[in-house]
Parts: structure tokens; sequence; C-alpha cells
């Protein structure tokens, strides 16, 4: 990825994980995903629905219409990617305008148990929120790139970029899965709900067939409302296994401390320059709206400091 995804009024560029576990708050905005096998077909999905994760998201970013399905889908999106890298610790789903257009990119960062995002405007678009339009190429042109960071927590993360075009952020998905990491997969982004399946080593083209089968026979109806449990019932021909499920909530670890930290790289030019006759700098986060003030003299302090590795 050319563009280093982070800013500081993003506050984003940090790898820690969050020290504590979910709170008992969270656990009650955390949605189910669940992962199965479908032992018949030499396949292997997860299922999610985010209800809870996309009310979260919305009160936050306070979007309308279109555009917020596809902010909550590129949510939902990079906790399927999430799911399925190994040993993965954050997973990083970038949508870029290729051309010009109203939204220059979304950035959704799912962790285990966590994901945040946020919505990139291109400059005096930002009235377009209320319009209705119902195309992905409406907001983001077309082609659109798809860039991807996985981190493993060791090492450097490993960063991927692919232009494809199309109006379904499922097949901006599926592209990147086939192309760049060899993955043979079927995506459903429908509503609050996702289904992925795919491809495990011995699904010869038959298996594959029966899979999508299955999945493609599931009606919309079903899609928008029914339970994980009767959804999964759909694969019962597959004798289809429960495997692991994990809970996940739209939550954002950032903090002053953090956010000092990454004004810790600014010259000492820029610095007097954004801070106030108080000698503060307030940042804002675009994850989540939170607003820090941060005293110029305790950055100076911290730049003496050695970085943090
Ligand atoms: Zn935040």
């Amino acid at each position: 990825m050319a563009e280093k995804t982070d800013s500081v009024m993003a506050g984003s560029s940090f790898t820690e994980k969050s020290s504590n576990g979910a709170s008992d708050q969270q656990q009650a905005n955390s949605d189910q995903l669940i992962r199965f096998l479908l032992p018949d077909s030499h396949s292997r999905g997860v299922i999610m629905r985010a209800t809870e994760i996309f009310k979260q998201a919305n009160r936050i970013h306070g979007l309308n219409g279109h555009i917020t399905q596809l902010f909550d889908q590129t949510l939902l999106a990079s906790i399927l990617l999430l799911s399925i890298s190994k040993g993965g610790t954050r997973q990083v789903l970038q949508l870029n305008a290729a051309a010009t257009a109203p939204v220059k990119k979304i950035l959704s960062e799912a962790r285990q148990g966590q994901v945040r995002a946020y919505i990139d405007w291109a400059d005096d678009q930002t009235m377009l929120q209320q319009h209705d339009h119902a195309k992905l190429s409406s907001w983001l042109g077309s082609p659109i790139r798809l860039s991807t960071v996985r981190d493993l927590g060791f090492g450097q993360p490993y960063v991927s970029s692919i232009e494809h075009t199309s109006d379904f952020l499922a097949d901006h998905l599926i592209h990147y899965l086939n192309q760049s990491v060899q993955i043979k997969a079927d995506i459903i982004l429908h509503g609050d709900l996702a289904i992925m399946i795919e491809a495990m080593p011995g699904c010869d083209d038959e298996h594959w067939f029966k899979s999508v089968e299955c999945m493609a026979k599931i009606p919309n109806s079903a899609l928008e409302n029914d339970s994980l449990e009767t959804l999964l019932a759909y694969f019962d021909s597959l004798h289809i296994k429960q495997a692991s499920t994990d809970m996940y909530s739209y939550h954002c670890d950032c903090s002053s401390k953090k956010m000092m930290r990454a004004l810790c790289s600014l010259s000492s030019d820029d610095l007097s320059s954004l801070a106030g006759a108080t000698g503060d700098i307030t940042t804002s986060c675009q994850y989540c709206k939170s607003h820090h003030v941060i005293n110029l003299e305790q950055i100076q302090q911290g730049q003496q400091l050695p970085k943090p590795t």
C-alpha cells in the first residue's frame, strides 16, 4: 500500500492490543461470529449478524442512507477477513476511490473481539451524506482499490492492494481472496448479515459446487430475518459442524497517551502551529469521535524519550 493509512488526527498509528478484556457493557453490545465446517464438501465458513456493531457505528458516525450500509458492511468485511487470517491479530480493510468521488476512502480495522472504522470524505462532499446513492460506484467511483493489512503480531505486516470493478462489496472481497490470497471463497453480504464459505484442501469443483449451492438456496427473507442457527441449517445436507465462536463489538481503544505518542513524530514547528494560545492541542479520533486535549509541553517532553518499540 503506497499511502500510509494512519494520520495524527485519525489517532490510529498504533499496533498495541487492548490490555483489558471486554467490559460487561461491551459484551452487551456484541455480536456473535460462528465458524463452521462442511465436511462433506471439504469447505468451511463463518456467519455473523452485526446488529449491535452497526447500531454503535451508526450512532458514532451519524451516517444516513445507503452510505451507511456500505460503511457498516466494510466493518463486517474486515471481521470476515480477520476470521480467516491464520494467527492474525489485526486486519485492516481499506476501500479507496481510484478516481474523483464523494468518498476518498473507508478504512476498517478488526482485532480479536473488536472493530472500528472511519470514512474519509472528499473535500466539500460531506453534505452528500444525506443523499441516497444506492451504488458502491456512486460513492467511491470505479474501479475501487481494495487494500489490506494483515498483522500477525510480529514482524512486518502483510500489505496487499488490488483493483476491481463491481457495485458489490462482496465481489471485491471475493476477487481479493482469489487473486491476492489464492483462496476460493464465496461471500454473501446482505443487510447486517455476512456468510463466507471457503474451499479447504481436497475441495474439488464438485465439492465446491455443493457448498455454493447450499448457500445460494437461502432466500432473501431468511437472510434478512432468520437466526444464525436457522441459517446454518441450510447446510445440513453437507453435515455441517459448528466450530468455535467469537464475540465482536464496535470498540476504539484510543487514548490521550496514544494520541500524544503519535504527535511526538511531528516537528516542533508543526506542533506549535497546531497548539492554540493555551498550548494545548485538541485531537479528534476519526474512529470514535472522542476528543483528546494534549499539552504541547508534554509532547516536547515525550520527544526527548526513546521511541517505544
Ligand atoms: Zn477513538
